[in-house]
């Protein structure tokens, strides 16, 4: 077998007045959400960027402009699962996806269990979750917004 490995960062600002949504899940106790032409959701985001540099399709940006219309607001798993059908038709299979959520907020440990549910359903292959903060440092330790990383393993078929 075949395998590509693939790399990808997002990070959004927060912004009052949006719903937060973080690894495909809505947090409705939280103050602010993710600024964006999308949902925001940094870890879909960087899961996709992982994806495509896997199969060298790009990125999202050039995937997904934000000059497309269609793209506006779209939930983070929609995303996902219009990466894995782009991979799917280009003759790649998905091993598994890693990601990191880097911030203060929100916590991710209550909902990974949840998170890896929904992301798994999305991506039809095994997706796990993990978060982190950078104590205190930087841009999402000041807590400006969130940051996520993801690495992405592929098969070629
Ligand atoms: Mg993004």
């Amino acid at each position: 077998m075949s395998l590509r490995v693939g790399i990808g960062s997002d990070v959004h600002a927060f912004a009052t007045g949006v719903p937060l949504h973080v690894a495909g899940l809505h947090f409705p106790d939280e103050p602010a959400g993710l600024a964006g032409h999308s949902d925001g959701d940094v870890a879909c985001h960087a899961a996709v960027d992982a994806l495509l540099s896997a199969a060298g399709l790009g990125d999202i940006g050039s995937r997904f402009g934000t000059a497309d219309p269609a793209w506006a607001g779209a939930p983070g798993v929609a995303f996902l699962a219009e990466t894995v059908r782009l991979l799917d038709e280009a003759g790649f299979t998905v091993v598994n996806l890693a990601i990191q959520v880097i911030g203060n907020r929100p916590k991710l440990a209550p909902r990974r269990a949840e998170a890896e549910a929904v992301l798994t359903a999305a991506v039809g292959a095994p997706v796990s979750v993990s978060g982190t903060t950078t104590d205190g440092l930087g841009l999402t330790g000041r807590g400006e917004g969130v940051a996520a990383i993801a690495t992405a393993l592929i098969a070629v078929r």
